[in-house]
This record gives C-alpha cells, sequence and structure tokens, in this order.
C-alpha cells in the first residue's frame, strides 16, 4: 500500500543575488497512507508550495529524504501527478487531446487508454466536450478538464496547488462537491493545498496546518465531519 514519508525534510532556496540560503521547510517529518485526502492550510510563504514542489520531485531536499513505497524521490516521475492554480491546457487541442497529453508523453497511448482517458472526461462531467477547444470552456471547466488529464495517466499520489483559487466563489463550491464525489469514487491518495480553512475541512481527511517561516508543520487536523454522500 502506498505510503508517502518525509523524513527530517529541510528546503532551502539560495537567493541569486546575496547567494543567502533561505529555509522554506524545516524538519518536516509527515506520514500519508493510501487513499487519504490531505488538505495544506498555512500563512502565505510558509511553504506550501515548496513542499508540494518536493514531492512532485520539482525541487531538491537540502537535507532528509521523501520515501513513496519506501523508495526515496530524487526527481518526477510518472507516479505523480501535478495540478497548478491555472489550467494549463494547450489553446489548439480539443478536450480530448489535451486528457491525452499526459499518456502521449508517457508513450502509453492505446485503446484501452484512451477508453480510460473518456471515462474520466465524463466523471469530470465533461461529456460531449471531448472535441471542444479550451477558450470555448468555462474556467471551471478547464480546470475539470486539467483534472481530468491528471487523473487519466493514473498516478499513485495526485498533487494539487490551489486548484480552485483562480475560479469565482460559485463555481469553486460547485466543484468542491465534484471533487468530493470523484475522490468518493476513486480514492486517489491527493494532497491539495488551500488557503481556505473552509475549503480544507470539507475536502480533507486530515489537515496539516504549516506556521510561519521557516516553514514547519504546527498542528495536524484530523477532520471527522461526516461528507455529505449520494
Ligand atoms: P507558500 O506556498 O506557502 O506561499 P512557498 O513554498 O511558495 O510558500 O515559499 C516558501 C518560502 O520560500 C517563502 O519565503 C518564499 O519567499 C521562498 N521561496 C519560494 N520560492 C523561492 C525561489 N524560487 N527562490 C527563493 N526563495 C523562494
Ligand atoms: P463550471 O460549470 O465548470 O463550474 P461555470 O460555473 O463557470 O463552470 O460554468 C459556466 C456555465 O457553463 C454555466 O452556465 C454552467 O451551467 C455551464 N456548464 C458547466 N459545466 C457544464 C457541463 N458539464 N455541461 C453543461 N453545461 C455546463
Amino acid at each position: 500500500d502506498l505510503k508517502l514519508r518525509t523524513r527530517s525534510l529541510d528546503v532551502s532556496y539560495t537567493n541569486s543575488k546575496t547567494g543567502a540560503e533561505v529555509m522554506a521547510l524545516s524538519d518536516i517529518n509527515l506520514e500519508i497512507e493510501d487513499g487519504e485526502f490531505i488538505c495544506i492550510v498555512g500563512p502565505s510563504g510558509c511553504g506550501k508550495s515548496t513542499f508540494l514542489n518536493t514531492v512532485a520531485g520539482l525541487i531538491k531536499p537540502s537535507r532528509g529524504s521523501i520515501l513513496l513505497d519506501e523508495e526515496e524521490i530524487l526527481g518526477p516521475g510518472r507516479d505523480r501527478s501535478v495540478v497548478f492554480q491555472s489550467p494549463s491546457l494547450f489553446p489548439w487541442r480539443t478536450v480530448l487531446d489535451n486528457v491525452l497529453y499526459g499518456l502521449e508523453i508517457q508513450k502509453r497511448i492505446t485503446d484501452q487508454t484512451r477508453k480510460l482517458a473518456e471515462g474520466y472526461i465524463e466523471m469530470v462531467g465533461l461529456k460531449g466536450y471531448e472535441n471542444h477547444y479550451p477558450h470555448e470552456l468555462s474556467g471551471g471547466m478547464q480546470q475539470r478538464v486539467n483534472l481530468a488529464r491528471a487523473l487519466t495517466v493514473e498516478p499513485s499520489l495526485l498533487l494539487l496547488d490551489e486548484p480552485l483559487s483562480a475560479l469565482d466563489a460559485q463555481t469553486r463550491e460547485f466543484m468542491q462537491e465534484e471533487i468530493l464525489r470523484i475522490w468518493e469514487e476513486t480514492k486517489k491518495t491527493s494532497i491539495f493545498i488551500t488557503h481556505q480553512i473552509d475549503e480544507a475541512i470539507y475536502l480533507a481527511d486530515r489537515v496539516f496546518v504549516f506556521g510561519a517561516r521557516p516553514g514547519r508543520v504546527v498542528e495536524i487536523v484530523e477532520v471527522n465531519i461526516p461528507r455529505p454522500r449520494n
């Protein structure tokens, strides 16, 4: 079973002008179990994105390590998908071709994975939009395409960096419900950054609260609010 574990994780940046080290994460020791939905909250600059990007393998720890199923994360891998705040869709590709992009770079397009992509498009509520282009879709719908692409490569871990923050309040609420529904279905282990505590409480099994500099986890909140189920 999937388990993500960080051991004495430090991450620092080097200021390009002064050469000084800026500590962004300090002594992070966390465990995430298979199927958990984790939200990370904390003040701006507390290291949320740094944590996510380090798990994604885009940043190297300056000390300590991250283990995914006992294997150290040394760089990006197909076992992890990242969704950022703004949907990064190719404007010249249709919804289906955008969703297939992840599989394409992994050279995994077959009839079977194509079906999978169509299934995820349906799951995010965009059946019938396969041949539409991004500019024909609302922001919320574009972010759903992004989500479908991330799910289609079937990562063991989904990393979401404020995926709903760019949306208006109404769309965001709608998407929160959608995400709950999709996660009830997929049970995908996820780490979701948000600066909204209500969003975190609504979505998460556990909330990791990061404190101010240097980034540390100051509290881990177990969320026991029963989720709405249909
Ligand atoms: P959050 O996502 O919680 O807002 P970040 O992870 O973006 O926090 O940033 C954590 C700290 O690291 C902040 O002090 C920020 O200024 C610093 N930082 C982030 N990215 C860089 C970078 N590329 N170079 C230098 N410092 C950075
Ligand atoms: P989203 O619906 O993705 O949350 P918006 O609320 O901005 O994004 O949607 C803008 C318009 O597009 C709304 O009128 C909404 O009803 C419509 N819309 C969104 N998703 C769908 C869908 N899957 N099928 C039909 N219409 C949709």
